[in-house]
């Protein structure tokens, strides 16, 4: 054992499963202080909300009895981290903070902090792998360059070696008592000065997080995922959104149990494909982390040169229009409608919502961005921006702006029978799938109280590719 006592820094790792840095922490350590530190931002946020931070608070809670359960105590703080570090290094004498590893610049920049700090006081200071299975640095094409393109990027994520699960702690010792070290109550969002939250959202923590896991892995879900998930009705897909996102499961853990699955003797080949393109559906959440962290520079700017500065001219109107669901296209106003009462929408739609938003409203992809990161609730820096860029047009790996999605023809292909509107519109219950497949004749609402469709998609089609084409020749004149 290398120390006495030291900090495990809780951060995106709300778990005591499968967690690299506070394992290593426990066996170095007779004793493990854990402590999370919120922020003390209040208010109207552009980059989170009520959802988000409630779904946050259950988790610290889930957490904190977790931790009891174990003789340990969870020691909760709000500030600055390291500043709140620094003082609690002072109140425990710790000789080193353990953390997992974030990619985000935020998150880069408190842990160089950090470093810093660790550094003047003579302390340990150390980070670990976590959030991925591969770090952005490890995956580089063979002349050691960043992938800019996700099929090279996951052709090589696929073919590197995984590391396995590690084992859960089974103690952290006993952490000084609430008299030397103090800790706030468990926050509601309050905390930030946010309303309460009335969606419904999952239930937080490990615990309802690994039975999410258990479902899906051992279902059906995962072995009809290829054939089924684009269909936005019902639940398709994993729902491990958050879960991914706040860290209640492991990344490894979530690995090594598909594989387990893809081992089935009894799966035939297509089974055993989905779980090859659910896979690789994480592969895509990596890539956006390590775009994120080669390339900060997407959280102000478009990833693609080509389109910065392009005047983006929607309206407020239409903006508002979309946030809250009244477009007068279904599955738009759908998609948007789940978004606000559940914080989760499909990804299919997330798309269709997304490239309505900029295409056919021509609004700034950033105002959907910031919209996205209120309301999901497994809302992810990397993850968001990817999503918007792809389909604003200038991301990295973006569809050319040229393939433009028809609204009308999306609905056709994934809700033709109208089942995933029906459930998040009410106005429209009674209607069959068939009414929204094409916009209603002369302009004239589908039901009462649902609105026309506020603008046109053919002519918006145009327009959009008029503003790119415009702006591309501007470039090169
Ligand atoms: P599943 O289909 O079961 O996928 C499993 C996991 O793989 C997801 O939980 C997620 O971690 C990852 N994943 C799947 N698809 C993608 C993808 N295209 N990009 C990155 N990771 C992916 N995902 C987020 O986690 N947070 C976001 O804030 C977010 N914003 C998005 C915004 C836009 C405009 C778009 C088009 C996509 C966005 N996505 C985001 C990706 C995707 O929509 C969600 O990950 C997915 O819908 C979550 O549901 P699920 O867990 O059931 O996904």
């Amino acid at each position: 054992m290398s120390y006495r006592t030291v900090i495990h820094w809780f951060r995106r790792d709300l778990r005591l499963k499968d967690n690299p840095a506070l394992a290593a922490a426990a066996k170095q350590s007779g004793v493990v202080v854990p402590v999370y530190v919120l922020s003390n931002w209040k208010g109207h946020h552009g980059w989170t909300g009520t959802i988000r931070q409630t779904f946050l608070c259950g988790c610290l809670a889930s957490l904190s009895k977790n931790l009891d359960a174990i003789n340990s105590r969870l020691i909760l703080r709000s500030g600055r981290a390291v500043e709140v570090l620094r003082k609690l290094i002072a109140e425990t004498g710790a000789e080193a903070v353990f953390f997992n590893r974030d990619y985000d610049p935020f998150g880069r920049e408190v842990e160089r902090e950090l470093a810093a700090l660790c550094s003047e006081l003579g302390i340990g200071c150390h980070g670990f792998k976590d959030r991925v299975m591969h770090d952005p640095e490890e995956v580089k094409t063979g002349s050691d360059t960043v992938y800019r393109v996700y099929t090279p990027y996951s052709r090589n994520w696929l073919s590197m070696d995984k590391e396995v699960p590690v084992a859960t702690p089974k103690s952290l010792g006993q952490p000084p008592s609430a008299d030397i070290c103090a800790s706030m109550d468990l926050p509601t969002a309050a905390h930030w000065g946010l309303p309460e939250c009335t969606a419904e959202i999952p239930a937080p923590g490990e615990r309802a997080a690994r039975a999410r896991m258990r479902d899906f892995v051992e279902g059906d879900r995962l072995i009809e995922y290829a054939q089924n998930r684009n269909i936005p009705a019902g639940e398709t897909t994993s729902r491990l959104g958050q879960d991914l996102r706040f860290g209640l499961i492991g990344i490894r853990e979530l690995f090594a149990r598909c594989q387990e699955r893809a081992q089935d003797g009894r799966l035939n080949g297509v089974s055993r494909k989905s779980i090859e393109t659910f896979i690789k559906e994480l592969a895509w959440r990596e890539f956006y982390m390590a775009i994120l962290f080669h390339y900060p520079e997407v959280f102000e700017a478009e990833f693609n040169p080509e389109w910065r500065g392009m005047p983006w001219p929607g309206t407020d109107e239409h903006f508002q229009a979309w946030a809250e669901g009244k477009t007068g296209f279904p599955i738009v106003d759908a998609g948007m409608r789940q978004l606000l009462a559940t914080g989760f929408m499909h990804n299919r739609v997330r798309m269709i919502v997304s490239m309505f938003l900029t295409k056919d409203l021509h609004c700034h992809w950033r105002l959907g961005e910031s919209h996205f990161m209120q309301h999901l609730v497994d809302g992810e820096n990397a993850s968001n921006n990817g999503g918007w860029q792809w389909s604003a047009g200038t991301g990295a790996d973006a569809a050319p702006y040229f393939r433009i999605q028809n609204p009308w023809t999306q609905t056709k292909n994934y809700d033709p029978d109208g089942e995933y509107i029906r459930t998040w519109v009410p106005e429209l219950k009674g209607l069959p799938g068939s009414a929204f497949l094409t916009p209603p004749k002369d302009g004239i609402p589908i039901a009462q109280g649902y609105p026309a469709p506020i603008v046109d998609h053919g002519t918006e089609r145009q327009r959009t590719l008029a503003i790119f084409a415009k702006h591309r020749g501007e470039r090169a004149g």
